[in-house]
């Protein structure tokens, strides 16, 4: 099998033994084996952050990581709450169609793609009328920009708001403070950040803030279903079970070599080469290293290259970046630094990138 090195926000290049421990052992999920497996993984996950299981809980659900989004929105705000989305990129706004798919009426903050939230305006929202909770992106994969988390959560905070935090793209690579941020809950999958295959996502559930909603607003998405099946080492649902292998290697190999804290200097150091190399080139990053996440780097494309010259020359040398997206497609081009990836897998790509750019 050739190589294929995905640049792509997920999912990402598996590592040797991720791929071999998807051809477990068939197993049906009613089985005592499955309920094993299942505690471990959910244990595993609040050990990412270190997180106590008598406050808090994770869900394991088989979707995307959409899936775990679409299950805490509509899980985790009561039918007498109320809900302001943050937005300032693709995600922010997929959060507000959730809502709105359910009838749940979400006000928008919006900021431009790509732009800082606006904390002034977050407090005036806040200060004009009672919310309940305010979702926001930890990790915008739009444009790479890493929200500034510590600040909203501040001012959440100020207003007794609870935080559902999108964490698709930050989970396991990026702080997040658990102890600090009002965080009702955190949504994340197997596939970005932990090195998991596609298929299993998760909610990380503050239990004291997670409402009763009978009848839930969905069936196959409500939270205080899984927990309470998953407690009882059960499932609502048939699970993906062989991305359960996979997301509990995933997790060993994570915790093996160091964590969060090393996950993210190992993609800082990658995005740094990658985008030092490209400035060398004259390729501008789209916002400042400051800014920008250590997951994903969204980058100019310089003029008169368009973006499938560069992604058709980058393939053929089994590199896959990632396109802009709405607006932005014409103009960006983006890296991600996720995956089972080699140093030697980097000098090749600065190699590749240095011919395909146009100059
Ligand atoms: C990847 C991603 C998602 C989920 O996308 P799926 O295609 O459903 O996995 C949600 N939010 C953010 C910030 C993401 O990067």
């Amino acid at each position: 099998m050739t190589r294929t090195i995905l640049l792509n926000p997920g999912p990402v290049t598996l590592s040797p033994r991720v791929r071999a421990a998807l051809a477990g052992p068939d197993l049906c999920h009613r089985e005592p084996e499955f309920a094993e497996l299942q505690a471990a993984l959910r244990r595993k996950l609040l050990a990412v952050y270190g997180l106590d299981n008598s406050l808090w809980a994770s869900a394991l659900l088989t979707g995307s990581g959409t899936a775990a989004v679409e299950a805490m929105i509509t899980s985790c705000v009561p039918r007498d709450g109320q809900l302001l989305v943050v937005e300032n990129g693709v995600y922010g706004e997929r959060m507000s169609r959730i809502a709105e798919a359910y009838g749940m009426a979400p006000e928008k903050l919006q900021s431009g793609w790509g732009a800082p939230i606006d904390l002034e305006a977050l407090s005036a929202s806040l200060q004009r009328r009672s919310f309940s909770h305010v979702a926001v992106v930890h990790h915008e994969t739009t444009t790479g920009r890493l929200n500034d988390m510590a600040a909203i959560a501040a001012v959440c905070e100020r207003f007794d708001c609870s935080l559902l935090l999108d964490g698709v793209s930050s989970f396991g690579a990026e702080a997040i403070d658990f102890e600090t941020w009002p965080i009702a809950a955190c949504a994340a999958t197997a596939n970005k950040c932990l090195h998991g295959v596609p298929g299993t996502a998760f909610v990380i559930i503050n239990q004291a803030r997670l409402p009763v909603i009978a009848p839930p607003r969905s069936v196959y998405f409500s939270l205080s279903d899984y927990l309470a099946k998953q407690d009882a080492g059960g499932t609502p649902f048939t699970q993906s079970v062989q991305t359960f292998y996979a997301l509990d290697e995933a997790l060993d190999e994570f915790f093996e070599s160091g964590g969060w804290q090393e996950r993210r200097a190992l993609f800082r150091t990658r995005m740094q080469r990658i985008r030092s190399h490209l400035l060398e080139l004259g390729v501008e990053p789209l916002l400042s290293e400051d800014d920008t996440s250590c997951v994903l780097h969204a980058f100019e494309l310089p003029d008169g290259q368009t973006y499938a010259a560069l992604h058709d020359a980058l393939k053929e040398q089994g590199f896959v970046i990632y396109a802009g997206q709405g607006a932005l497609s014409e103009r960006v081009f983006r890296i991600s630094a996720m995956g089972d990836i080699q140093e030697t897998d980097i000098d090749r790509l600065l190699h590749s990138v240095t011919k395909a750019i146009r100059h």
